[in-house]
This record gives C-alpha cells, structure tokens and sequence, in this order.
C-alpha cells in the first residue's frame, strides 16, 4: 500500500514538472483519493477543492450522478474537444447503466472550460444549458482572474440543476433492477457456509463425536449423534446439491430467494431431525427412571439452542423456552424410591441442608452448584442429585475435593518482554479448608504490535461508474 502511495506521489510530483497533459498523465485522483477534482498544478485554493468535492459528493450520493472536475495548465496543441471525449472515455465517468456523467475540463494556456456530458446527462445538460453556465458564471469570474470563484459557481449551478427534482428520472434513469447474480451467492454461500462446516468437522472429529468414532467421548449418548458419513450428507453434500440445483434456473433472483428458502427449511430440518433424536435417548432413559440424565442432557445443550434461536428464529426462538422448562421439569419429574417403590418428595432448599454435608452446603453457598435431595415416603430413604453451575468460579479443591476453590490473586513475577516470556505466580484459595495453593505460569512474549503506522491522512479511492459520452456538451473560451 505505501508503495502505492509513495508512487503515486512521485508521479503527482513529476507532472508539476511536466505542465503538458496527455489523457494518459492526467491524475485520476478518483481511483487515488476518491477525490472529484484532479488538479495537479493547484490552480485552485485547496479549500475551494474541498468545497467542490462536498458538493459533487452529495450530488452522488443522491442522483448517482457523476462529475468530474479537471483543472490542466496545458494540453499542448491538443483540441480540448478531443481531449475531453478521450478523457471521458479512458476514465468513464457516471454509471454505465444511463451514463450520467459529466466531466468539466479548465485549460489555462488555452483559455477554455470545456463541459462534456455523458449520453444519459444531454437531457438535464442540454448543450445550451451548459453554454449559459459558463457564461453566466464562470468566464465572466475567469476573466477576472477569480478561477476559484468561476469554478465553484459553475459546479453549484451544475449541481442545483441536476438535483432539481423535475429531472431526477433523467438523471437517476428508471430505476435499475438489482442484479442479482446466483453465481456470486453461490460463491459467497460456499464460502462462509464452507468455512464453518470444515471446522465444525474439524472439531467434532478431533474429540471424537461421531458415532462411529473408535474413542467415543465420554458420558455422550450415542444415539443423539450421527455417524460420520451420515453427517457429511447432511452437512455437506445436501446443501451443495441444493445450491448446485438453482443455478440451472435462468431467473437468477428467483434462484436466489428459492436457494435461501430451501437451505433455511432444510436447516430447520436437520434442526428438527436432531431433537428427534434427543428425544429418543430421553425416552429411553425416562424408562429406566433415570431423571438426573435427562435433565442433564437437556442442560448441556441449553447454550446450543440458545443460538440456534438467534440464528433460527422462527421456530426456534420458541423452542428455547420449551427447553428451559423442560429442563426444570425433568429435574423436578416425580419419581419413586429404589428400595421401597414408595414415592419420593424433593426438599426445598432450607430443608435439604440437614440431609448435606458441610462441604455441599458450602458449594450451594457459593453457589458451585445446587444439590437436590429427594426423600422417601415410605422408608426415609434419600438420594441426591448435584447440579454443577457451569458459570461458577470455583473448582474442585485437591485436597476436600470440595467446589470451593478460587484464584484469591496472582502477581507477576517477571515482565515480558519482546525477547522473552514472562513469569506469573497464581494463589488459589479453598474457601472450605482454606487449603492454599500457588502455581507459576507464563505469560507470552510481548509482540510487535501488526497494525499499520502509516499516516491517519490517507484515504482509499473511489471509482468513475463506467459511463460513456458520444461527445455532448459546451465550450466557452476568454
Ligand atoms: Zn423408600
Ligand atoms: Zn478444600
């Protein structure tokens, strides 16, 4: 990039000297600094440049109208005329799609102002409406030596005229039809949507969560998960083959809107198939009364579905809320003593702490997790469900193995620095045993901040649209 920059100067440098311009040695200062006037002699106050690009910036932005503005102390013998049609041509100023451009060319050894409209423009910029401009306000300003006052009139009369709603459908053109372009979705689709299925995949191999996978995670349900192959079908190959489908259709917005539905109702499908699944496994263990699993299925995927709401909201959105009662209602799901049969009650907070040690009541103090002991009716038979708080602070203590463990503080050691790593010393607390201890750590090297120094100044280009003039417009000289 600076060497961009840094080349661009020099050449900007090298035209002051060169006071004669061929089409080729004009700056084309919209691609350099997105700016609207190409000047490279100064012959305007930089305040008048940035008064124009003001203007012909709105004048953009709210007819897509485009004017450019160049300011050549000489073209030599060139006929500016010619000069102007070449000029337009090599930059193709305004929107191809109705051509409206203009460009205005001041020649100083010539003494001309040269107004060169693009095809669409010649309706709103007759010759002769370009003819009184000049004259009414700018040669007479010229003539005075007053170019900076000349060129700005002239461009705000320019302006006002071609914003002047009365115009607007010649300048504006009727209103384009999106292009939509399948191939570009497709491509911008596989991209994103290639990304994430590759690091999903990426993931869920390396920790073994297929079904098939030789070293199965621990405490998974098979059943919920799907075999390699099935999930790259499902993942891979069916959305390829849905967006590979549309674009044989000739209507590419049509193809579009019909991809998009059609991914997002197979998503949603997908969605629906693996709750199917979860069910399964919590049907089969709610036979085997086994409530404590069931709950603890439905937490873990709590955070999942929270984002697959965000993403899937309809229906999803709704579902989240049917998980979190679900959740609750497994956990509270009544259910009878192994021993006798007899129902069993849960207690309330207050009454099961007689029923837990002093190590549980300090993690439910510290909110760790929460314990649910659940008493028989029949033979005063109790069993206890912990449920850990996965947002907690608190680990395990070596030494209690109570919850109650916590980083009480750490301080460094020795800084790091670009050449080395520091050292950390971390002091972790057991707030039942007060069991203490520290461990050292190290923290990384310090890295040469990446981002760029270069000058805040420095701004990116813009372009011309691509529109063409079959030579319209007026010349005045003085
Ligand atoms: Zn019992
Ligand atoms: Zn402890």
């Amino acid at each position: 990039m600076r060497t961009i920059v840094f080349s661009v100067l020099m050449f900007c440098a090298f035209q002051t000297f060169a006071q004669t311009y061929t089409v080729q040695t004009v700056p084309n200062t919209k691609l350099i600094n997105n700016s609207y006037v190409s000047d490279p002699d100064n012959l305007l106050k930089p305040e008048t440049v940035d008064a124009i690009n003001r203007e012909l910036k709105s004048l953009e932005d709210s007819t897509t109208a485009q004017v450019a503005v160049v300011m050549l102390k000489s073209i030599g013998s060139a006929d500016n005329v010619e000069f102007a049609q070449e000029l337009f041509d090599t930059w193709k100023i305004g929107r191809s799609s109705n051509d409206n451009g203009l460009l205005i060319l001041y020649v100083e050894d010539q003494r001309t102002i040269r107004f060169h409209t693009g095809d669409g423009m010649e309706a709103v910029l007759p010759d002769a409406r370009c003819k009184q401009i000049q004259r009414d306000y700018m040669v007479p300003r010229f003539k005075d030596g007053d170019v900076d006052a000349g060129m700005l009139d002239g461009v705000q009369r320019t302006a006002a005229i071609v914003l002047d709603p009365q115009h607007s459908e010649d300048v504006i053109g009727a209103s384009e039809p999106q292009e939509a372009d399948y191939a570009g979705f497709a491509i911008f689709f596989s991209a994103v949507y290639g990304i994430l299925f590759l690091i999903t995949f990426l993931v869920k191999w390396t920790s073994h969560k297929f079904r098939d996978s030789k070293e199965r995670a621990r405490y998974s349900y098979p059943k919920q998960s799907l075999t390699k192959r099935v999930w790259l079908i499902t993942y891979g190959l069916i959305p390829a083959l849905i967006v590979f489908a549309y674009s044989f259709m000739d209507d590419d917005s049509f193809a579009m809107a019909l991809a998009f539905f059609s991914l997002y109702f197979y998503f949603i499908g997908t969605l629906a198939w693996r709750l199917v699944r979860v069910q399964g496994v919590i049907n089969e263990l709610l036979s085997k009364q086994k409530y404590f699993e069931v709950a603890d299925i439905i937490k873990g995927s709590q955070v999942y579905w929270f984002f697959i709401g965000l993403i899937f909201p309809i229906p999803f959105f709704i579902y989240f809320f049917i998980h979190l009662y679900r959740k609750r209602f497994y956990r509270n799901y009544p259910r009878n003593c192994n021993a006798c049969g007899e129902a069993m009650r849960k207690l309330g907070e207050r009454e099961d702490d007689s029923y837990l040690s002093e190590s549980a009541q300090m993690e439910e103090k510290l909110k760790a997790g929460d314990y649910d002991v659940w008493l028989c009716s029949g033979c005063g038979a109790t069993e206890m469900w912990f449920y850990k708080n996965s947002w907690s602070k608190y680990e395990e203590c070596p030494k209690c193995r109570t919850l109650a463990m916590y980083t009480k503080s750490t301080r460094t050691l020795r800084s790091a620095t670009y050449s080395s790593s520091g050292e950390g010393e971390r002091t972790k607390l057991c707030k039942f045993c007060q069991h203490t201890a520290v461990s050292t750590y190290s923290i990384p090297r310090l890295e040469m901040s990446t981002s760029s120094s270069s000058s805040s100044s420095s701004s990116s280009g813009g372009s011309w649209g691509g529109g063409s003039s079959s030579g319209g417009g007026a010349s005045s000289s003085w």
